[in-house]
């Protein structure tokens, strides 16, 4: 069956310096080749560090940030080549949840006036009437007392505010949300609300996410696939229990190594990586994870690793796993 979202060699780069550095052609490469599927119902997750080129390319999709080059269909659709209009209608199918929500919530305005300017300018409802009676029921959905709907943004709490920026998003009834960081501005106590309220709109409207964030945990909460992201790069790929299980790239190791276990008998060595994440201006030559890696090889700093996939659906991109190019013998 045809995914939901299709997307194939996606780059964004950003050129650096100005005036005569220009010519130089410096780029970010915030994202640099990257392909995935997802599926109609499905979450996939993203996880890696800040700066890795996790956000830009989640407003890549959409266009809130243009690519550079490569493919982005969704049902069916080159999103690339949509004319300005289209991109308008595509962007109440696909929805972004920020992490701040206060700083995309119009301060000025009520909570019933952000929702019903979402619907009516979707068109969605044929009158006010009609739209206050679903502003009242996406507050019931998304647990808040429509009583509160005549209030403004900075009378709610953070994770009340969240739940507003949900709300909004479902709103306009997108077949896909991009979570980008939604949790991660929220005190712990309040996150796993918050990700249990993703879990329970994901049955009631039926939803697909893409869910973002920084922390391995929080993506394990509620993905069905994730994708393990460093420097611009998909490294590994894979459904949640076969990268928990198997965790094949060093840098995945490295961030699964970092979470507590709950089982006092398994005892999990600390992986420590040497270093920072490098300059994504000018990342290391072959492997960009090279200067940080246990494994490294010779190779390893002048070969860029190909996706391999390891076994059905699991891909990495290290040069440990492909058996074709021989590096470990050199
Ligand atoms: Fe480490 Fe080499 Fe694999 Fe990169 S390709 S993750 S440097 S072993
Ligand atoms: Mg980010």
């Amino acid at each position: 069956t045809d995914a939901l979202l299709d997307v194939k060699e996606l780059k964004v780069y950003f050129p650096v310096g100005s005036g005569i550095f220009r010519r130089h052609s410096h780029f970010v490469k915030a994202v640099d080749d990257i392909s995935f599927r997802v599926q109609k119902g499905e979450t996939l997750g993203i996880v890696g560090e800040s700066g890795c080129g996790k956000s830009t390319m989640g407003r890549s999709i959409l266009r809130l940030i243009e690519p550079t080059s490569g493919s982005v269909k969704f049902k069916g659709h080159e999103v690339t080549a949509l004319t300005k209009s289209e991109l308008r209608r595509l962007r109440a199918d696909i929805q972004i949840v920020f992490q701040d929500p206060y700083a995309s919530l119009n301060p000025q305005l009520t909570i019933e006036s952000i929702l019903g300017e979402a619907l009516s300018t979707h068109q969605i409802g044929n009158n006010a009437k009609e739209r206050k009676e679903m502003v009242a029921e996406l507050l019931n959905n998304v647990g808040l007392s429509p009583r509160h709907a005549g209030r403004y943004p900075h009378e709610f709490s953070g994770g009340q505010r969240q739940r507003i920026g949900i709300a909004r998003a479902i709103a306009v009834n997108p077949a896909l949300i991009i979570a980008d960081e939604p949790v991660s501005a929220l005190d712990v106590s309040v996150q796993a609300q918050i990700l249990n309220l993703f879990q329970h709109l994901k049955k009631t409207y039926e939803l697909t996410y893409i869910f973002i964030a920084h922390d391995l945990s929080v993506v394990k909460h509620v993905s069905d696939r994730i994708g393990v992201m460093y420097l611009g790069k998909m490294v590994e790929l894979a459904g949640k229990k076969q990268l928990f299980q198997k965790p094949l790239h060093p840098y995945t190791q490295a961030l699964m190594s970092a979470i507590p276990s709950l089982d006092p008998d398994v005892k999990k060595e600390r992986i420590i990586l040497k270093g920072d994440v490098p300059s994504p201006i000018t990342p290391p030559q072959g492997c960009h994870f090279h200067p940080r890696c246990h494994y490294r090889m010779e190779a390893c700093e002048h070969v860029k690793p190909r996706q391999i996939e390891v076994e059905p659906g699991h891909f990495v991109s290290c040069h440990l796993y492909d058996t074709t190019d021989n590096l470990t013998e050199k």
